[in-house]
């Protein structure tokens, strides 16, 4: 284990000083790109910059772990996944790892990515089955081959191959909430509508159901070096066509970082945001000067104009959800949401709380 961290801290370490970054050489990056340098925010010195841990609303544990890890001098891409492997584990977040909510043949396929600023690399898995833990095969795709994304079948034999146990994902609950799903979607096929929910179990899958249900987490976190990464892991949307891959493995859309400027990573309809690219585009709109939440809200903004009249509303405007956590360079941090009430995780010197997203609608 010793034996694998070092080498993997040399590949990095290597990336990092082939790119220009190693040394805290990111302010002349920053500086470099043109006229809209002018408006980069004044960055602190090396060593002070603010140590935080970015979430969606699933993750205040996730910040919380990823936060007290960075402060033991975990790297920053260690201590996000470690984050974001508590909530994978938790059989009650029906989103994410172990317990999410499966395709529509009653299978659990999951979509994740992680991203290491100092390094620029990536790694991403889809469509891997029976392996709770997608966020870790993730950042082994990073360290251990020359690829970046791994799907299906070859993802499987990857995981298998360093050693991830198989197990069913199908949780008890998760299977109840998806035959419920399958039996009440139409009345023009065999499946006969449930009687009325006899159980705890019944009821909260009832419940679940009255909107598509909907989920991931996303986590980003800075070290007091200014080295950002990211990861975003998802069970993907519920009920999905058997091989959906929506954003969350898709780096520029589920999740980006450049190490010079800040990242941004996503929670909700992944088709949106695939056809717009939004985190990627954030980040270079924080290069250009914005804050995060002036760079999200210009996201969503594209993602409203982009979107087709049958997934608006009877107002015109998009009739669904997709949120966005963004964290700049300088410490400054913020979550965006398309509509209605939304919260994201946040943990840093003053301690681990839920603040209020942005809303466009
Ligand atoms: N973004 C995820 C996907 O499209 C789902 C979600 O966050 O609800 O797969």
């Amino acid at each position: 284990m010793k034996e694998k961290n070092a080498i993997r801290s040399r590949r990095l370490f290597l990336a990092a000083s082939a790119a220009g970054l190693a040394g805290g050489t990111h302010l002349a990056g920053a500086q470099s790109s043109g006229t809209a340098a002018a408006a980069q925010p004044v960055q602190p010195p090396a060593g002070n910059f603010p140590i935080k841990s970015i979430s969606s609303a699933n993750g205040q544990r996730t910040t919380k772990r990823a936060y007290e890890m960075i402060l033991q001098g975990a790297d920053t891409l260690d201590a996000s996944v470690a984050g974001v492997t508590i909530v994978e584990d938790d059989p009650n977040d029906t989103s994410v790892g172990y317990g999410g909510l499966p395709n529509e043949l009653g299978v659990v396929q999951l979509d994740a990515a992680v991203m290491h600023g100092p390094s620029h690399q990536a790694g991403c898995v889809a469509s891997l089955e029976r392996i709770r833990n997608p966020a870790k095969v993730a950042q082994l795709v990073l360290e251990r081959t020359d690829h970046v994304l791994l799907v299906g079948r070859g993802a499987l034999e990857f995981a298998r191959a360093h050693g991830f146990q198989e197990e069913n994902l199908l949780t008890d609950r998760a299977r109840k909430i998806w035959l419920r799903w399958k039996q009440t979607m139409s009345d023009r096929d065999d499946w006969l509508t449930p009687p009325d929910e006899s159980d705890d179990t019944d009821k909260q899958a009832a419940a679940i159901l009255r909107n598509r249900p909907t989920g991931t987490i996303h986590c980003a976190s800075m070290n007091a070096g200014g080295d950002i990464s990211c990861v975003t892991t998802t069970s993907g949307l519920a009920f999905k066509i058997d091989g959906r891959v929506g954003d969350s493995p898709i780096i520029g859309a589920g999740l980006y970082v450049d190490n010079e400027i800040g990242s941004c990573g996503s929670t909700g309809r992944g088709e949106a945001n695939l056809q717009n690219q939004c985190s990627f585009a954030a980040v270079e709109l924080m290069r250009s000067g914005m804050t995060p939440v002036e760079a999200g809200l210009e996201v969503l903004r594209r993602v409203s104009k982009h979107t087709v009249p049958r997934l608006r509303n009877e107002k015109g405007e998009p009739d669904f959800g997709l949120n966005f956590y963004l964290l700049r360079k300088d410490g400054m941090h913020g979550g965006v949401a398309m509509r209605g009430a939304a919260k994201f995780a946040v943990t840093d010197e003053n301690g681990t709380r839920l603040e209020p997203c942005t809303t466009l609608y």
